[in-house]
């Protein structure tokens, strides 16, 4: 399913396991907007890129040590052929020794005409790669995956449900954690008693104002508590 020349946002995953794609970004939201062309995904498998008669994408690193590192010459193929099918595409690692994923990050990347992923897999890729097709590296987080695979996804997901026409009510994607450098106060839906549990009387009253009030103060505290580096960050950008 090539995308072709359109103003759709467009994302390319390179990857050893391209069957993994679309699998979850095909259901829902995400599915119907792919199947009304909103945006689209290639995923490539970077195996065809491989020139010897066993397709190894992979060998022994040098200096010794555990497992195997993908090579230069095979990814940089696949991302030169990506690039050349579409070269407004911004380049994307994702891995651990990325940046850190946020929200703003993955707002400009929305913004854009889509991305070009390379998912790593064994300890990772070769560092020519990222010198000879600079890109942003990121990071979903401190921890180890298997693969860059969910990232991408992950990736994916997060620009795609901020398109314009994804997700219905685009309201909804302003008052969410991180928009305001909060995280989101609580939700509560019917019933209005749950084992014992009251909904709260203000969202009863139907008095916006108090609302608002009464939902700043949760998000403000909730991260306070949670998340003390954001609540830095915020009231920083307050004073
Ligand atoms: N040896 C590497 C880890 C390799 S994990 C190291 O210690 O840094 C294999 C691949 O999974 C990586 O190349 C990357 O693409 C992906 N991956 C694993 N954890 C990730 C994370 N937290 N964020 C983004 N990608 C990750």
């Amino acid at each position: 399913m090539d995308s072709g020349m359109t103003s759709m946002w467009r994302a390319r995953v390179l990857t050893i396991f391209p069957d993994m794609f679309p699998g979850p970004l095909g259901v829902s939201l995400l599915g119907q907007a792919l199947d009304r062309g909103l945006w689209s995904i290639d995923a490539i498998d970077i195996r065809a890129f491989a020139e010897d008669k066993h397709a190894s994408v992979d060998d022994l690193p040098f200096g010794g040590g555990p497992g195997m590192v993908m090579r230069p010459d095979v990814v940089g193929r696949a991302i030169e052929s990506a690039q050349t099918a579409d070269p407004d595409l911004q380049v994307v690692y994702v891995t651990p020794r990325g940046t850190p994923l946020q929200q703003a990050q993955v707002k400009t990347l929305a913004a854009g005409p889509g991305i070009i992923t390379v998912c790593g897999r064994f300890e990772g890729i070769d560092q020519r790669v990222m010198e000879a097709y600079p890109g942003e590296e990121v990071s979903l987080g401190d921890y180890v995956l298997s693969g860059g695979e969910l990232p991408a996804m992950t990736l994916i997901d997060a620009c795609v449900r901020l398109l314009p026409g994804v997700i219905g009510a685009e309201a909804s994607l302003e008052e969410e954690s991180f928009e305001s450098g909060l995280l989101e106060y609580p939700q509560y839906t019917r019933p209005r008693t749950w084992r014992g549990m009251d909904v709260p009387d203000v969202l009863l009253s139907g008095h916006h104002e108090n609302v608002k009030v009464w939902r700043n103060s949760q998000a403000e505290e909730i991260t306070r508590q949670r998340r003390p580096d954001l609540w830095d960050r915020h009231q920083r950008g307050n004073i």
